[in-house]
């Protein structure tokens, strides 16, 4: 039996690059005369592994320049051939999330580990090869590895076409590169009830159905993903992030409409990493946990409270598996800062027209060495009132009171750019190696062109970048988008040191209410309609900003008792109705 992985990332390995397969000339075992390191079949020839024949002297992963290669004990526990291998050296699944009957089950872990590779196995998008990609088994055996697990039944019922699937993508930006034509042709498609415009009304896709889908914004092509998937008749419907874009009025009517999805006759799986959310939409949980990149397993299913639990402690008790050296604390007694009223600029009964957007606010001041979240819908006028801030735009009426250098880092990151990383962020680099370059993971990142990177990456490096510039106040535009929740615990503490040391204002728009509340020593409360009017209120202290947000939204949020993480109660509960009977929405 292998006693380890080796995983070679292909696009980091460049064997011409490092002196004609620097691996190989240092690997004891290939100089002792055999091939335990050789170049691939691929076009490029990337460095391959003999997982038989590697002894783990951990010399190549440790010399490679570009951080290709991983190796990996194997755990005594995964002494068994994987569910799935994507290649020879690539990553491995291990196990799969159990969908059941009327409920809805969430996968949580970190990217990387292989959530959405399980969802697309059991969406039947891949063919599990129990780990033989070469030569891939027959159904049959596939059922036999299952034996006597409840996946077992579920693979018979997916062979035999008894489960019809339905299937939204994590990557919605995809769908206009691959479809064109208007969202209702779009969701035409997929109608197959005759229940597009009540889908379309419940997920207020009503005043764009005609527009082109090159042209919606992000949070519209989401519920217009979510909205194609839910006309299809499923009996296993599967959602890769399906808030991702979305506000938090959208995050919650999403989750709602999600749920009601469930019957006896319709499981649900769905992948978020916004943990207020998740809570909210799922009753169950899986967990996915092992080496992001190299192989991933899934837990049990836990009821949703305990096994958010679990991963916030990092381990997972009915399994006896720990997967993290600590526990996540979104804990804000734990860094409690005292911000002295030092004003950095302040501005008094804003007001400004931008179209047919109307932008009005009250007086307002932010101090130095704080951290202010911004809550609000979108197309509200965030952005607009950060221009007016920045002297970027004029108010027609009403005053700013002082010059500040802004720095900004937008929502959307698209780039194609073939600016290396570590020229991209050279200021970061020089002054901020240990505060932001060294705890966001970039290092590992400095040979990449910016247009190579993930998602999460690009996130990564933008706040990197946004925090190293010569300004005042930073304006961080949805920083938690891409990230997954140990990385959004990091960025947090990465804003509050640069605060710290930079005796900086730093301003963050966000959805994900679990951080902004521990994020946020203020908090500025937009009010309005979308594309019409934004009023802007505050900043108010934490509680009473949160208290007039929740109550805009018609949620009452309690703290967990084991966790202290805030969960939204359910509408109607005897918690909920006392809460608002007490005017507490943000309740302890
Ligand atoms: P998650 O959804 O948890 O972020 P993924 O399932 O997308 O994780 O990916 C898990 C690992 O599998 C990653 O290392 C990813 O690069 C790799 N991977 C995903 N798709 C493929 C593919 N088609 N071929 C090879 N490797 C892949
Ligand atoms: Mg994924
Ligand atoms: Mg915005």
């Amino acid at each position: 039996m292998r006693k380890r992985l080796a995983i070679i990332d292909r696009e980091k390995c460049h064997p011409m690059e490092c002196g004609n397969y620097l691996c190989a000339k240092l690997c004891p075992v290939n100089r002792a005369g055999a091939d335990c390191i050789f170049p691939g079949d691929d076009p490029g020839k990337k460095a391959r592994i003999d997982e038989f024949l590697c002894t783990g002297c951990g010399i190549c992963p440790n010399r490679c320049p570009f951080g290709a290669i991983q190796i990996i004990n194997l755990p005594d526990t995964l002494n068994k051939d994987p569910v799935h291998r994507y290649g020879e050296n690539l990553f491995e699944l291990y196990s799969l999330p159990s969908p059941i009957f009327g409920q809805v089950t969430g996968i949580l872990g970190k990217n990387g580990i292989g959530k959405s590779t399980a969802l697309k196995v059991m969406g039947n998008i891949i063919k599990p090869n129990l780990g033989r990609w070469n030569n891939p088994p027959e159904f049959k055996e596939v059922i036999a590895y299952f034996k006597g697990t409840e996946t077992q039944r579920f693979m018979e019922k997916l062979h035999q076409n008894e489960i019809s699937l339905s299937y939204k993508p994590q990557q919605v930006d995809l769908i206009p590169k691959q479809f064109s034509g208007t969202v209702r042709e779009l969701l035409a498609k997929t109608d197959v009830r005759n229940q597009l415009l009540a889908i379309a009304e419940q997920l207020h896709l009503t005043p764009v159905l005609d527009n082109d889908i090159s042209k919606i914004s992000g949070g519209e092509l989401q519920r217009t993903a979510i909205a194609a998937a839910v006309l299809k008749d499923a009996n296993l419907f599967l959602f890769d992030e399906p808030t991702s874009y979305l506000d938090i009025r959208q995050r919650i009517s999403v989750s709602l409409f999600i749920r009601s999805l469930a019957s006896p006759e319709k499981a649900i799986l769905a992948i978020e990493h916004d943990l207020i959310i998740l809570d909210y939409m799922t009753d169950l949980v899986n967990i996915m946990y092992g080496q992001e990149g190299a192989f991933g397993v899934v837990s049990g299913v836990k009821s949703a409270r305990e096994g958010i639990n679990a991963f916030l402690e990092g381990y997972l008790k009915e399994e006896n598996v720990r997967f993290r050296d600590r526990p996540l604390k979104f804990d804000k007694t734990q860094d409690a800062r005292k911000i002295l009223p030092r004003a950095l600029i302040s501005w008094d009964h804003l007001q400004k027209n931008l179209g047919n957007f109307n932008l009005q606010t009250e007086r307002g001041t932010l101090y130095k060495n704080e951290i202010v979240g911004i809550l609000g819908e979108n197309g509200i006028g965030k952005t607009s009132f950060i221009k007016i801030l920045a002297g970027l735009i004029p108010p027609d009426s009403g005053s700013v009171d002082a010059q500040i250098k802004v720095s900004y880092k937008p929502q959307y990151l698209e780039t194609n750019s073939d600016l290396l990383v570590s020229e991209f962020l050279q200021t970061a680099i020089d002054r901020y190696p240990h505060q932001l370059i060294q705890p966001l993971d970039i290092e590992r990142l400095f040979s990449q062109k910016l247009g190579e990177l993930s998602g999460g990456q690009l996130q990564r490096v933008a706040i990197a970048h946004c925090l190293s510039q010569d300004a005042q106040l930073f304006l961080l535009d949805e920083p938690s988008a891409y990230l997954d929740v140990e990385q959004r615990l990091i960025v947090s503490k990465v804003i509050k040191t640069i605060a710290q040391e930079r005796d900086a204002t730093i301003l963050v728009v966000d959805h994900d209410l679990l951080f902004m509340d521990y994020i946020s020593d203020r908090l500025i409360v937009f009010s309005g309609t979308p594309a019409q009017n934004g009023l802007l209120r505050g900043p108010f202290p934490l509680e009473e900003g949160m208290n007039t947000f929740l109550q805009h939204l018609g949620i009452t949020l309690r703290r967990d008792p084991a966790s202290h993480r805030p969960r939204i109660n359910n509408p109607g509960s005897v918690k909920d109705r006392e809460q608002r009977e007490a005017g507490k929405w943000y309740g302890e």
